[in-house]
């Protein structure tokens, strides 16, 4: 339930209205919004008298969330939530851009990356350090070492490093080195993975799984929330259907969909949701058109030899140039990249 406090109401109201939460057995999540601060009491409800909150003072009114997530509902909190790591953002009128391999191969590979992508206007670097790949015998990441090298290319660039963790185990690890942990489509519904990430205060990009509703998917989103970690990003990559002519396909109505059920910034990834690097930069266009607050893409010094992803991955000019074809595209719906 949300309780909803009076425009007027003190600390010392809203601090006396969380704890009547947690005597409730509810978990309290203080959202204080332009207009009015809420308390997202989220938990098993079934057993609480939640009208005679409604006396408490400074309370305006307690209304329940019939939306199945709750903290990450539009209902609880109607701004939009900003993600920022160093110069990156999602969620303002400028449009993120994460790109880099899909894969660290080696340190020369990356930092001709990072140089290539933050010139031509990426905010923030993407590899993978840890992979979690279909077979066992495909290459399976540099690990410790993939996540020095990021390292160092954020030293040398500074752009912000966004990698993926696959399991709870590496979390402290990865959480060292990464600006923004991603969890990736096959884990989205690792929900231990999912509640230790929300135990940090790094900021997580959250993919969407291939065969995973948009109700699932904020779920997954709810369980990081509700560790108490805000930083929250969606990525739309692409979803499995009978169409075969793409690795996935991509949904772009997920986009202005989310934006009207959550408050989180929506990213989406045109690599793993297209599969083929053609049809890249035209469906990150298409993204941006649809309002997506960020994108991901997958860019290679020379993706004829990558270790994965090579198929969908662009070259640095043509990265260059999808990076000029979405800022204009950007500029015609009042934003910036
Ligand atoms: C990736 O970003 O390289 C990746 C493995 O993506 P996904 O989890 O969306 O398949
Ligand atoms: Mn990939």
């Amino acid at each position: 339930m949300i309780v909803v406090m009076k425009q007027g109401a003190s600390q010392a109201d809203v601090d006396h209205a969380v704890q009547r939460v947690r005597d409730l057995g509810l978990r309290p999540h203080v959202i204080v919004g332009t207009e009015r601060t809420v308390i997202a009491a989220v938990g098993d409800e079934r057993k609480t008298n939640k009208e005679a909150l409604e006396n408490a003072p400074g309370v305006s009114e307690v209304l329940p969330i019939l939306a199945p997530y709750k903290v990450a509902s539009r209902e609880v909190k109607p701004e939009p939530t900003v993600v920022r790591a160093l110069d990156f953002s999602a969620g303002t009128a400028r449009v993120g851009v994460i790109a880099g391999p899909c894969s660290v191969e080696s340190e020369e590979q990356v930092l001709k990356t990072a140089r290539a992508v933050k010139q031509a206007g990426a905010t923030a670097l993407r590899g993978g350090a840890f992979k979690p790949r279909t077979s066992p015998y495909s290459f399976q990441g540099l690990k410790d070492v993939g996540l020095r090298i990021l390292a160092a290319a954020r030293q040398e660039t500074g752009l912000a490093i966004v990698t993926e963790v696959v399991a709870s185990e590496d979390v402290p690890l990865v959480a060292e080195y990464a600006d923004v942990l991603q969890i990736g489509a096959r884990n989205m519904q690792n929900y231990r993975l999912l509640e230790a990430v929300g135990e940090t205060r790094r900021p997580v990009l959250l993919k969407r799984g291939p065969s995973a509703t948009m109700d699932e998917l904020l779920l997954a989103a709810e369980y990081i929330l509700d560790r108490g970690n805000e930083q929250v990003m969606l990525c739309e990559r692409g979803i499995r259907t009978f169409e075969a002519h793409t690795r996935f396909t991509l949904p772009l109505a997920s986009i202005p969909y989310l934006h009207n059920k959550t408050h989180l910034p929506v990213v989406v990834d045109p690599s793993h949701g297209t599969g083929h690097s053609y049809l890249v930069p035209q469906m990150a266009a298409a993204a941006v058109a649809a309002g997506a607050d960020a994108l991901i893409v997958e860019v290679h010094p020379d993706p004829e030899t990558a270790l994965s992803d090579g198929y969908q991955s662009l070259n640095f000019e043509q990265f260059q140039r999808l990076m000029d074809c979405c800022r204009k595209v950007a500029e015609a719906i009042g934003r910036w990249l």
